[in-house]
This record gives structure tokens, C-alpha cells and sequence, in this order.
């Protein structure tokens, strides 16, 4: 039986010298991180419990690539530069097969960023990933939610919508074959946190606010729309999609891409004069940018078709606390 500090040091604790922004990491009673000079440091937080975020039984490695990817995407959403992150871990048990799935899934997107694990807490209990994670960015350069202004382009990263149309699947709303289920099971266990992209819109100066979309891009949007006190028309015709959700029949594509959840793909706002700019960007960060609508001074968020008629899809974000 492994005990807390043996898993702890086979499992986490890597034997490698720490990184430029790394003074101390796992093993001390604090990490000890040293940022860029005259950078400001972005914290954020995201939780997955088992039951609520993911399935019980979910494949560890998937699991560890997406707890640490919904927290690069707060940093990408802000425009920052991963540094290091910490780990609070809750296990039912010390189970060794599934502790090495999880720390290959999570340490190869780690890798991938360099962001460092720096530390952590690992208790027992009902399966629970909570990690906090570290950047750095350029003062006055976030892509905060309150900065969109009238007359701002509304773009997309990505693709929208298919790990709800993998949702949709797994509970036989729709059917899909077995490439499309793959693809779209893909995209709602191991999203790619937008982070070279963001980095580019802060540097650059080219976006005004971002956000990650995590409970759909109708619900996600209005944060923007009411930090910023402004509207937006949005045209739910231009939502990019992938090829699985581009099949499915026109009504379920509009509802998945605009109010689908689960896509950490980048919505941000920038000015018309910076459009060449962006597209430069996403090609230079391999990802797709869509331009899908327009911030109003009205407030209020108006859905178009692609020949501009509204339309009333009685769409919602999720929210933990509503009833239903
Ligand atoms: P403390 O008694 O100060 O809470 P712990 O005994 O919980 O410290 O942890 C010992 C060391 O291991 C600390 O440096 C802590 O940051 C690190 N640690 C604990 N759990 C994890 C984890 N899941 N991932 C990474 N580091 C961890
Ligand atoms: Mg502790």
C-alpha cells in the first residue's frame, strides 16, 4: 500500500531541475515562484468533481490532460503566459494504475506548456482534481471581460459544439457513427487550451476582452456584454463547427454551437482595424478565428440567422445553481 508521501513523491514529485520561473517545487511547505520582473502574476482556479464535471470511471489519462487544460484556458482567455500550477487531489484510494494514467495525461499538456507542478495536496476522499494555476503577463495587456467596446468584431476560436454532441450521443438524443463519436468524445475529454493564441491577442495589443467558453457561448458572452455594459448582435449562422456537428441536422447544430458548453475555445472582442492582425495570429498559433458578430452600445444580446433575421432560440448557459 502506497502511502501519502510515497505517492506523492513517485507520483508528482518529477526529478528534473526546476525551470527558469521555478526557485522551489514540490517538497517544501511552499513553492517558491519567481516571476518576470514588472510582469503582473494571473491566478485562477478550476475544480472537477467526479459525478458533476466528469463520469465516474473516466479514463485517468484523459482526466489529467483535462483538469490542467480548463486552467491553461483561464490563462489563455487572459492572455497570459503559463508559469506553474499547484494540485489538490482527493482519491477514494491509492490505486497505482490509475495514478499513473493520470499523472502521464497531466504532465504531457504540462510539458507541452511548460508549466511547471510546483505543488499540491493529496487527501483521501471522494474523487475531486482541484488546480491552481500560475501565469504572467504584461501590465495594462489582459483581456479582461470589461473592456469590450461599441462596434468591436465578436470572434471565435475553434470549433463550437461537439462535446455537447458528444453529450447528446452518450445519452442517444442523437446517433453518430464511429468517427464522428471519436472525434467529438475527443474534443470533450481533452480540449486544447487556446494559450499561444491569447498570448498573441494580449501581446499584440489586438483583442479588447476574452473569455474561455466553458457553459456555452450564449451564457458565456453575457459576462462580457455586462462587465463591458454593452450588447452584441451575434449571427449564429457564421458559429464555426466541426465536420461531426456540421452533419447533424440545422436546428440541433445552431442550439450545440451557441449554447453547447464544454468547448474552451477563446471568444474575444477586438476592433475592426485589427482583423488582418488576428487572422495573422490564429495562423501563427495554428488555430482557427472566426468572426461571428458585432458589440452594440444597446444592451442585450440579439441572435441572427445568416441573412441577419432574428431568431429565439431559448437558449441558456449552464449554471450550476439553477433548478432544472
Ligand atoms: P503540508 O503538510 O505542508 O500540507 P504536504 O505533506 O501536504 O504538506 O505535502 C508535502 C509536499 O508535497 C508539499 O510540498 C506539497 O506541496 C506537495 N504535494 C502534496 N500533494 C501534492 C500533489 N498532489 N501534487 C503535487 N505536490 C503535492
Ligand atoms: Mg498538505
Amino acid at each position: 500500500m502506497l502511502s501519502e508521501f510515497d505517492l506523492i513523491k513517485r507520483y508528482f514529485q518529477r526529478d528534473r531541475a526546476p525551470g527558469a520561473n521555478t526557485v522551489l517545487g514540490v517538497g517544501d511547505d511552499c513553492a517558491l515562484l519567481a516571476p518576470t520582473p514588472g510582469k503582473l502574476l494571473a491566478v485562477s482556479s478550476d475544480m472537477l468533481v467526479e459525478d458533476r464535471h466528469f463520469f465516474a470511471g473516466a479514463d485517468p489519462l484523459l482526466l489529467g490532460h483535462k483538469c490542467l487544460a480548463v486552467n491553461l484556458s483561464d490563462l489563455a482567455a487572459m492572455g497570459a503566459a503559463p508559469l506553474g500550477f499547484t494540485l489538490a487531489l482527493a482519491l477514494p484510494a491509492a490505486d497505482p494504475d490509475w495514478l499513473d494514467g493520470f499523472s502521464r495525461g497531466l504532465f504531457a499538456l504540462a510539458d507541452a506548456h511548460g508549466c511547471e507542478l510546483v505543488g499540491g495536496d493529496t487527501t483521501k476522499g471522494p474523487l475531486n482534481v482541484c488546480i491552481t494555476i500560475f501565469g504572467e503577463l504584461a501590465p495594462g495587456r489582459a483581456l479582461r471581460r470589461d473592456a469590450a467596446r461599441a462596434g468591436d468584431d465578436v470572434w471565435i476560436s475553434g470549433t463550437l459544439g461537439d462535446a455537447r454532441l458528444w453529450l447528446a450521443a452518450r445519452r442517444s438524443e442523437v446517433a453518430l457513427d464511429a468517427a464522428d463519436h471519436a472525434a467529438t468524445a475527443q474534443r470533450m475529454h481533452a480540449p486544447t487550451p487556446r494559450v499561444a493564441l491569447g498570448r498573441l491577442l494580449a501581446d499584440g495589443g489586438l483583442a479588447h476582452a476574452a473569455l474561455d467558453i466553458s457553459d456555452g457561448l450564449v451564457g458565456d458572452l453575457q459576462h462580457i456584454l455586462a462587465s463591458s455594459r454593452v450588447g452584441a448582435v451575434l449571427d449564429v449562422d457564421a458559429l464555426p463547427t466541426g465536420p461531426a456537428l456540421a452533419r447533424q441536422p440545422r436546428a440541433l447544430r445552431r442550439r450545440f454551437a451557441a449554447a453547447g458548453g464544454d468547448d474552451y475555445e477563446l471568444c474575444f472582442t477586438a476592433p475592426a482595424d485589427k482583423r488582418a492582425a488576428i487572422l495573422a495570429a490564429g495562423e501563427a498559433s495554428g488555430t482557427a478565428v472566426t468572426r461571428v458578430g458585432t458589440i452594440t452600445a444597446e444592451a442585450g444580446l440579439r441572435l441572427v440567422d445568416g441573412d441577419g433575421a432574428g431568431l429565439d432560440l431559448q437558449l441558456a448557459g449552464w449554471d450550476h445553481f439553477s433548478p432544472g
